[in-house]
């Protein structure tokens, strides 16, 4: 398996695709940064401008840049509403990869460069350091109401909304599948399609239930599940952050171990992951092989509507609500498939969630390095969340219901935070007691 990939050069945000905007204006209203702060350069108009300046050389990159693209959530909200067609994620990361590239700029940028480089060109992509980072909170999730109490502990602030961010319900580990091992596809039916399961490296670590309803729904419908070893982060919190060398290591080695594993699909239940997933030639050039992973790539929802799902009865009725996470409404155009996932699961009562499609604020490590912006967003989210009644919020994002979970502690709300195959999964279960 190669350790290099073939790194995609130097990139820069392109003339052509900067050009594109023609200052309609369309997507101010839908983005939530100029929403909360009615200041051109931060809306996706202003940042277009800001990038074309750098581009055409009459601005450096510098302080004024950094600001505003760092203080872009990057949900692509824009993106959707752009009748032009502006690849705006595109630009913003590759204009972030520019400022990462730049000189030293100011005392409290030097600081998150510090920061970036040990999280993201040295734990995230060791699996090792990664784990061992990731240990005290696995610890919380295991000993049996210890999550419970440091959740009700007076820590100070950051540290508090740290261990409220952990999710609950890690009961069993992982099953053990390699790509060698046999899935159990349901004695009797017909073997569907055969599938490689993306664990991804946060999901990998406090998601682990997310994994088993996936695995279970699979199965359940004909599949065969497995889980390829030898892959890892799909790299997006890199490319966000403006780093591109370890992702590519990342994005290199997942293609090898998904393509080598001869599977049907490569199935996501990460947003985040699945839209970097799915976008790879940016990262790693336009090929064949490339190409043929990245139409494997699909959102558990997505791959999930495309079989005739087995009906699922909810054990106890129940209101659930839905918050799109940006990159699978924005970064994928994936809506309706988990609206009608929810919807199928007899029992429970589907409520549409005002603005479901606006951003939670928590975009990758936004909610800590923009703690006040993120703060803003999320009470929005929070108070659209409490006007529908619901008792449970479905989300197909790890960072999404990390955040609503913290903000839904912090209020006091016992709304459950899941995702849609959680549901659907326990349907099942329901239906065999
Ligand atoms: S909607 Fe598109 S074309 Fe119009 S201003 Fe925004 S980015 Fe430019
Ligand atoms: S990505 Fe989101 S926050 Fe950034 S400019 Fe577009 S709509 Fe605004």
């Amino acid at each position: 398996m190669p350790e290099q990939s073939a790194y995609a050069g130097e990139p820069q945000p392109e003339l052509a695709d900067l050009d594109k905007c023609t200052r309609c204006g369309l997507c101010e209203q839908a983005c939530p940064t100029y929403k909360l702060l009615s200041f051109e350069p931060d809306s996706p108009r202003g940042r277009v401008f800001l990038m074309k300046e750098v581009a055409q050389g009459d601005a450096p990159v510098g302080e004024h840049l950094a600001r505003h693209l760092y203080q872009c959530l990057g949900c692509r909200a824009c993106e959707t509403v752009c009748p032009a067609g502006v690849p705006y994620g595109k630009l913003l990361e590759r204009a972030r990869y520019q400022i990462e590239r730049a000189g030293e700029l100011t005392p409290a940028r030097r600081n998150w460069r510090r920061f970036r480089s040990l999280a993201f060109e040295r734990v995230l992509p060791s699996p090792g350091m990664f784990r061992a980072a990731m240990f005290p909170a696995r610890v919380l999730q295991q000993v049996p109401g210890a999550l419970k109490f440091a959740q009700s502990l007076p820590l100070p602030q950051k540290v508090r909304r740290l261990v409220r961010m952990i999710p609950g319900g890690q009961s069993a580990p992982l099953p053990a599948r390699s790509a060698d091992s046999r899935g159990r596809a349901q004695p009797g039916r017909t073997k569907r399609q055969r599938v490689g399961i993306f664990l991804g490296c946060v999901m990998r670590s406090l998601f682990g239930r997310v994994h088993r309803a996936t695995i279970d729904v699979l199965e359940r419908n004909g599949c065969e599940a497995i889980v390829p070893q030898g892959q890892w982060c799909c790299g997006a919190l890199n490319v966000h952050a403006g780093e591109r060398n370890a992702a590519c290591v990342m994005a290199s080695r997942n293609v090898e171990v998904f393509l080598a594993a001869g599977v049907d699909a490569v199935i996501v239940n990460a947003a985040g992951c699945g839209a970097m997933m799915k976008e790879y030639a940016e990262l790693l050039g336009d090929n064949e092989r490339t190409r043929s992973f990245c139409a494997k790539v699909k959102d558990v929802t997505e791959f999930l509507s495309g079989l005739s799902l087995e009906p699922g009865f909810a054990s106890a009725p129940a209101r659930v609500t839905y918050h799109d996470a940006c990159h699978l409404a924005h970064g994928q155009r994936i809506r309706r498939q988990p609206r009608e996932l929810l919807r199928g699961v007899r029992g429970l009562e589907y409520v549409e969630l005002p603005s479901a499609d606006e951003c939670c604020g928590a975009a990758g490590v936004y909610n800590l390095t923009q703690p006040v912006l993120a703060q803003a967003i999320l009470d929005k989210k929070l108070d659209a969340l409490a006007s529908t009644r619901a008792s449970v919020v479905a989300t197909a994002n790890p960072g999404c219901a990390m955040q609503i979970q913290a903000g839904l502690l912090d209020r006091g709300s016992h709304m459950r935070v899941c995702h849609p195959v959680e549901l659907l999964a326990e349907s099942y279960d329901a239906g065999l007691r």
